[in-house]
């Protein structure tokens, strides 16, 4: 076979950087227009979103340096003996790719991981060489995001923050267990060691432009990871307990999670079947909760059914309330922000707009109909001028008055 064109690499190392769920837009139906009818794809791999720093939606060129790899992880399609395409991108084609893409107006930015050739150290040198290249050569001002290898020498890990806007180290699964069993080249203590030394280095630069103006960044869109979910047997409740660690421990920016999807030449340790991807978007709710709607993660965990998983045909804020009936009804007039958040149904922006509403007139169940996507969801929950929920929240099959009849994947549904 002859040498790889641009062309073909670009295909093998973008399909291959799909599994990275970073930026990732999951939950749609496959189509194409291959066969020269229609225009458009939902299949294609190699430019993804993301948000940056002051929130604008950006498009990052997605790719790989390398799907060659040393190390074996059994539920990835790049290990060492799976039987997949191999390609390698030098440090310049990629500068070239993502600076071509870039005057074309294709994408803000890059995303780069890689498999780990020859050695950590090696590989980590790559990655930084590109982002190296970027700014210092070409003075490249757009969004760059780069996978750090955690067994790689700090001093490289250090000097990819320089470079980068953001950076992750990939906790890859839920417990140590399963690492053990899945990942057996990869260490827990030396991933969140690696984690642990970016969070200081993100918290002494910003310390350093306090003070001095010149003072360089390091990595000002902060650190994210990834789990993958549905490789091994930890459950919802241990998944969400470990990315509350990961909040609260290394300052992460996000947790990303990835359903597991089997390859092809699986290992036999793995599950035959991926996990629905309901439940990679339960977890992404219940991140929501904590993140911004005060939820603590014990209570996201009450959430949860016998075997620890959140429920898949609610989602996990209406579980809780179903759970703690208790607390509801709450009053739309006179309930305090807290309270307003744990109804299900209200969003963030639907609780701030009954806020500053109600400081002006009393709100009825029309008023607030009007906030919300579904006030059959919301109406068992609250009271308000002219509505109050007799005997609703003691039915017993309120469940499945509630549960939706098909399930809409809208990530941020309250
Ligand atoms: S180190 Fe990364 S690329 Fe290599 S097998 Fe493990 S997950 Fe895949």
């Amino acid at each position: 076979m002859g040498p790889q064109t641009m062309i073909e690499k670009l295909g093998i190392l973008a399909d291959a950087a799909k599994y990275d769920a970073s930026c990732a837009s999951s939950g749609t139906t496959k189509r194409n227009s291959s066969g020269g009818k229609g225009i458009g794809s939902t299949e294609g791999m190699g430019i993804c979103h993301a948000y940056a720093p002051d929130g604008r939606c950006i498009s990052l060129l997605k790719i790989l340096l390398t799907n060659h790899c040393v190390f074996d992880c059994h539920y990835c399609i790049n290990r060492k003996s799976s039987n997949v395409r191999r390609a390698r991108f030098t440090p310049q084609e990629v500068v070239d790719l993502t600076l071509s893409f870039y005057r074309r107006n294709y994408i803000e930015g890059l995303f780069l991981s890689s498999g780990i050739v020859k050695s950590s150290n090696h590989t980590m040198e790559q990655l930084v060489e590109v982002a190296r290249m970027l700014r210092e050569e070409h003075d490249f001002r757009g969004y760059i995001h780069l996978k750090t290898i955690p067994e790689a020498d700090p001093e490289l890990v250090h000097q990819a923050g320089l470079y980068a806007d953001r950076v992750s180290i990939n906790v890859e699964l839920p417990t140590d267990a399963g690492l053990v069993r899945l990942a057996p080249d990869k260490s827990a203590r030396q991933i969140e060691g690696a984690m642990g030394k970016v969070k200081s280095d993100i918290v002494e630069a910003k310390d350093a432009k306090k003070r001095f103006q010149h003072a360089p960044r390091f990595a000002p869109a902060g650190q994210s990871t990834q789990m993958i979910v549905g490789a091994d047997a930890a459950s919802d409740a241990d998944i969400v307990g470990k990315a509350s660690r990961l909040y609260d421990s290394f300052g992460l920016r996000r947790v990303y999670y990835s359903a597991f999807s089997p390859i092809p030449d699986a290992s036999a340790v793995l599950p035959l079947k991926r996990p629905p991807l309901i439940r990679e978007h339960r977890l992404y709710q219940s991140d929501w909760l904590m993140r911004f709607y005060g939820y603590k993660p014990a209570e996201v965990m009450q959430a949860t059914e016998a075997d620890g998983n959140l429920p898949l045909d609610i989602d996990p804020k209406l579980a809780w309330a179903l759970k703690f009936r208790e607390r509801f009804p709450v009053d739309v007039n006179r309930a305090p922000k807290e309270a307003l958040l744990r109804v299900p149904g209200l969003g963030v922006r639907a609780v701030q707009r009954i806020l500053a509403s109600r400081r002006h007139r009393t709100m009825r169940l029309d008023d607030v109909a009007k906030l919300t996507v579904s006030i059959a969801k919301v109406r068992p929950f609250i009271v308000a001028a002219d509505w109050r929920p007799v005997l609703l929240t003691d039915r017993a099959d309120l469940r499945a008055l509630l549960a939706p009849r098909q399930e809409q994947l809208e990530l941020f549904a309250a």
